[in-house]
């Protein structure tokens, strides 16, 4: 897994959301994964506070990774909410529509220049965790 931040365990959370923002987070944290710099999980569970099928919890196992990464399509922000909400932190931050910049829209329109841009970005912020 990464090593990007001196941690072998970043989680990266997508909110995966149906406008062209949250799926441009969607693949972004999938790039990132197949790169190694983190893995990508289930925000959803997270957001809704599930059980695993192993018997554990989604926000047990967001809560024992060392790094967690918030990939939110836009302002409300639905991954980062759901982790605060759970009561853990979002240990990196990123809102496409402010950050990209990037209008939110519905047409998927989107190619690998918006996907490798929003993964620079996660990139980036990793990397200035430091250590
Ligand atoms: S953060 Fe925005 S784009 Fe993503 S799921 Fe929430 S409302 Fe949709």
């Amino acid at each position: 897994m990464s090593q990007c931040c001196g941690s072998n365990n970043v989680m990266l959370l997508a909110c995966s959301g149906g406008s062209h923002v949250g799926q441009v987070a969607n693949d972004c944290a999938r790039r990132l994964t197949q790169l190694g710099q983190g893995k990508m999980f289930c925000a959803v569970g997270v957001a809704g506070k599930l059980d695993m099928p192993n018997g554990s919890t989604f926000v047990d196992a967001a809560r024992a990774a060392d790094v967690r990464v918030a990939i939110d399509g836009c302002g409300v922000r639905c991954v980062g909410k759901a982790l605060e909400s759970a009561g853990l932190p979002v240990d990196v931050q990123v809102v496409l529509t402010s950050e990209m910049p990037m209008e939110k829209g519905y047409n998927f329109d989107f190619g690998e220049a918006e996907v490798a841009k929003a993964a620079g970005l996660v990139a980036d912020k990793l990397k200035s965790l430091g250590s």
